[in-house]
């Protein structure tokens, strides 16, 4: 893929996430890269970290929360995916290795991955466009090349069982199922009390 190619993906890609975030170039290389080492195969894929790289993979590999083909691990907060061959459990996994991100070279880049950055760029849109600009321009200099690709097998790659519903003895609305005993939802047993009612 030439650079123009692969930066008309990445626009389409930054649009779906409404942001124009660093990370994304990468992301796409990423699912690039393990997409092709998978060849075609219904695959399933996983995010070891929510942010930009789960948007990335549900726009380019159609594996969504929503049907369930991306199983999201944001807890490790490794910016690493994985896709893999959903009959099998087969895969690649592909993260970025920090030691192939020269800090001489590509100093934004080794800063955005360390979270060095200028804290002022929180706060400073025009400035943050600015260091997101040049973490772009240095992963194309440098030859889209910052990573590591592992093979690997799943261990666990089944689609989990489709849970039944009840009723909620208090609030009254049907929901699925953990675990058949349970009398009522995580919201009226406080678990997931993540809202009050505005009179
Ligand atoms: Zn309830």
């Amino acid at each position: 893929m030439t650079d123009n190619e692969f930066l008309a993906l990445v626009e389409n890609v930054y649009s779906f996430h409404t942001k124009r975030a660093p990370g994304i170039p990468i992301a796409v290389q990423m699912v690039l890269i393990a997409r092709e080492k998978l060849g075609k195969v219904k695959m399933g894929a996983v995010a070891e970290t929510q942010v930009c790289l789960s948007d990335a993979i549900q726009f380019l590999t159609g594996c969504t929360i929503g049907n369930k083909y991306l199983i999201l691990l944001n807890k490790i907060g490794r910016y690493a995916l994985t896709l893999y061959d959903r009959d099998t459990g087969r895969g690649y996994r592909v993260s970025v290795d920090i030691e192939k991100i020269d800090a001489e070279k590509m100093p934004e880049t080794h800063k955005f991955f360390l979270r060095q950055r200028d804290p002022s760029l929180r706060k400073d849109n025009k400035a943050r466009a600015e260091s997101a600009k040049i973490i772009v321009d240095e992963f194309i200099a440098c030859g889209r090349d910052i990573f590591t690709c592992q093979e690997i097998q799943m261990k666990n790659y089944a689609k989990p069982p489709v849970p039944s519903a009840a009723v909620c003895e208090r609030c009254g609305e049907s929901f699925l199922l953990e675990a058949e005993s349970q009398k009522i939802c995580r919201v009226c047993d406080g678990i997931d009390d993540y809202y009050s009612l505005v009179e």
